[in-house]
């Protein structure tokens, strides 16, 4: 069996691992911690980082310190992670959702501009899959609404766009460090920003909002985000591959793209556009038209050439958990419905070897004959 992801970790992980087990720092007091977030932030060129507990929880963090309430909208893609939109809906704010590019699975943001209404408060901007959202656009339009920009940047680290990295992009980004992210802490997730009061916030909503003064007195409620020095010596050694290892992706996407290329009835993800080169979080595929099963028949007969794959992000206007709330009732964005039936990924971890890719090829065009 080819498992779907398998992280590389055979860097300083250990060593660093060993200093907190020797030493006895575990906890989020460790000097780990403020060295990877110090690390972190001068690699995407942000003025502060705050290491949280995992990606969802630097969402639910960042949503909050820009103070996104009832009687807001957030404008975020409808193909995405159920994370992205959670905080937003928890918060009494209005979700409002964009369709995708066919082409490239991010957010089409042609259709942002008939989507700010006077209550919109923010865009949150989503990469997916390992090639960056057109940001020019976004910026532009941010800067003529008075828009905020959340940026979540967790399946693009080291990526960039026209030159700048992902995760510098408007007043606040995140990143996740699960195992299948470029890079891991196991669960692990990160909040950058240039800005100080936001970096503040997001400090104190980590740490259940505690006062420097009196402790266990509180004037607003956080949450225990926390990352231990354990994650964060994970982090550190991570981060010192971190160019290596989107090379290596690089590497690993362009070979799938070569060993798929000649199997009809796939659309395999963009190589290029001319703002960035893509790192493929995920080497996704498309099935398509013509093709007559869909992505959950793939995957069961790739299954059955013991090849592990995951399907694509399910939109958010056909969950079940909002549909029940009365949420985005008869909207329809059919780019987005169209990746979720006929898209999936196949194995696409840093540990895969060539070889191992050439097997996929070898299932695949047996699942495609
Ligand atoms: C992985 C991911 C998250 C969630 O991160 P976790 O660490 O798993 O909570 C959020 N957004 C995107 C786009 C992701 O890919």
């Amino acid at each position: 069996m080819i498992p779907v992801n398998q992280p590389l970790l055979d860097g300083n992980e250990k060593k660093y691992l060993l200093e907190c087990i020797e030493t006895g720092w575990i906890s989020s007091e460790g000097p780990f911690v403020a060295q990877f977030e110090e690390k972190f932030a001068a690699r995407v060129g942000r003025r502060h980082a705050i290491a949280v507990c995992n990606g969802t929880a630097a969402l639910d963090a960042a949503v909050t310190a820009l103070g996104i309430g009832p009687g807001d909208e957030v404008i975020l893609p409808a193909f995405t992670i159920i994370s992205c939109i959670a905080q937003i809906v928890r918060a009494g704010a209005r979700p409002v959702l964009v369709d995708s590019d066919p082409i490239t699975w991010n957010m089409d943001v042609q259709q942002l501009k008939a989507r700010i209404s006077q209550r919109t408060k923010a865009i949150m901007v989503v990469h997916i899959y390992g090639l960056p959202v057109e940001m020019d656009p976004v910026l532009e339009l941010a800067e003529r609404h008075g828009l905020k920009i959340v940026e979540d940047a967790a399946e693009v680290h080291g990526q960039t766009y026209k030159g700048r990295p992902c995760g510098s992009f408007g007043d606040i980004s995140t990143f996740s460090f699960y195992p299948n992210k470029h890079i891991t802490t196991g669960e692990g997730g990160m909040i950058v920003t240039d800005r100080e009061d936001l970096a503040e916030r997001c400090r104190s909503l980590r740490n259940l909002c505690f006062q420097p003064q009196k402790r266990f007195v509180h004037t607003d409620l956080g949450w225990n985000f926390r990352m231990t020095n354990l994650q964060a010596a994970v982090g550190l050694a991570q981060l010192e591959r971190l160019d290596e290892f989107v090379a290596r992706k690089r590497l690993m996407g362009r070979k799938y793209t070569e060993l798929l290329s000649e199997i009809p009835g796939i659309q395999l993800p963009q190589t290029q556009v001319d703002y960035a080169e893509n790192i493929y979080w995920v080497y996704g595929l498309v099935l398509k038209d013509a093709v007559p099963f869909d992505a959950g028949d793939a995957m069961r007969k790739l299954q059955a050439e013991g090849i592990g794959t995951r399907p694509f992000f399910w939109p958010m206007h056909e969950q079940p958990v909002f549909q029940k709330a009365g949420l985005f009732s008869g909207e329809r964005y059919p780019v987005s419905e169209r990746l979720a039936r006929r898209g999936f990924y196949v194995p696409s971890g840093l540990a895969l070897t060539d070889s191992q890719m050439q097997r996929v090829a070898e299932a695949l065009a047996l699942v495609m004959r």
